[in-house]
């Protein structure tokens, strides 16, 4: 049977941009309606070809929490053309500094099951001349509490691999996170993309390097130490939750199952081709308006490709693969003897070693 699909919105908004980010945003917020507007436009020509009911729906971004109760509600009327009687999960990003309990009521009123708090670290070292953020870490403490009074799931977004930072850094921001009780953490390695002011301030010497790839490995191992002493497993390589707290619109990425991503930047996956949209706001309202599809590219995924982005995902993931989908592979005896990776009820799974080499195995496994 062909599962229910997901929709990701993305809302590209920002209050100012994070030096590391190399996500698409803008803070020219006098856009906001015309990007409803848009975005009606974009649901009512893609509602033919997704008429059956989306199971997951995922409001990220740039920033969503800065849409007001006007701005929310313009949302949910520009996605009136698609079926979304069938919901079962409503994810919403929201930045600690948009947290207040006039927002987080309003956020339960629409339905919102996941409230991902883009935390970062609770580390003050980071927070502001590193990572460029707005709050404190008060602030995040503060909002986590105002959410933990709400009856959604409480996400964090951590980062880890910050410069400089110890391995014992890390696991003491890990403990003080899981302290605000949240039912699920993402925990992503800093990565300095090129052309982001982050990667200038490397470059320049203005702030060192993040830590090598084997300091990367420890602080890697040191989640799960860390998370699995306080009650949550790691479920995909990124991805911690308390068990039955694990996000299921995410988990249609990992199992390559269809999704519709609407807004600039937005990608989007029907089983067979690939596309995104174009990542300028302006030209993706402009193409709308003019009855043009917003497609920056799409493309066909032949049956080598999906294979092998069938083995990257499921390799990242706890419950794996079937073993049918790695029957023949070169050298899996051999990983599974040296740890790498377990077999077990009919699957193949990574350990927090396979983990690591995640990748690696892919390839050698779809030659
Ligand atoms: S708030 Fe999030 S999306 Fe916006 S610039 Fe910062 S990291 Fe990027």
């Amino acid at each position: 049977m062909t599962e229910a699909p997901g929709l990701y919105i993305h809302v590209p908004f920002c209050a100012r941009r994070c030096p590391y980010c190399d996500f698409y945003s803008i803070n020219a917020l006098e856009l906001i309606p015309r990007y409803i507007e848009a975005l009606a436009r974009e649901a009512r020509a893609a509602a033919p070809a997704w008429p059956e009911a989306f199971e997951t729906l995922y409001i990220g971004g740039g920033s969503p929490s800065l849409l007001n109760r006007e701005g929310l509600s313009g949302l949910w009327r520009a996605l009136e053309a698609l079926d979304l009687s069938a919901l079962k999960e409503i994810t919403l990003e929201a930045n600690p500094e948009d947290v207040s309990p006039e927002q987080a009521e309003l956020w339960a009123e629409m339905k919102v099951s996941r409230l991902s708090l883009g935390l970062q670290t609770l580390d003050e070292r980071w927070l502001g001349e590193v990572l460029g953020r707005t709050h404190s870490a008060a602030q995040s403490r503060r909002a986590a509490e105002i959410l933990r009074a709400q009856p959604y799931d409480l996400c964090l977004d951590l980062i880890y691999g910050l410069p400089a930072q110890e391995p014992e850094a890390w696991g003491a921001d890990l403990l003080k996170a899981a302290e605000l009780e949240p039912d699920h953490i993402s925990t992503y390695g800093l990565t300095v993309e090129p052309g982001t002011a982050l990667a200038r301030s490397v470059s320049e010497r203005l702030l060192p390097p993040p830590p090598p790839p084997e300091k990367q490995a420890d602080l890697f191992l040191i989640s799960s130490q860390a998370l699995n002493a306080k009650g949550f497993y790691r479920y995909e390589v990124s991805n911690f939750a308390r068990p039955g707290h694990e996000s299921r619109h995410n988990l249609k990425y990992w199992r390559r199952q269809r999704y519709l991503g609407l807004g600039p930047s937005a990608h989007s996956f029907d089983g067979q081709k690939r596309w995104a949209n174009l990542a300028s706001v302006r030209q993706w309202i402009s193409a709308l308006s003019s009855g043009a599809a917003p497609r920056a590219f799409t493309e066909e995924i032949e049956a080598q490709a999906a294979r092998l982005e069938t083995l990257m995902l499921g390799l990242r993931l706890d419950e794996g693969l079937p073993e049918s989908a790695l029957a023949g592979a070169p050298k899996l005896r051999d990983y599974l003897e040296s740890g790498y990776l377990i077999q077990s009820e009919g699957r193949i799974r990574p350990t927090e070693k396979g983990l690591l080499i995640a990748d690696r195995l892919a390839l050698e496994f779809s030659d």
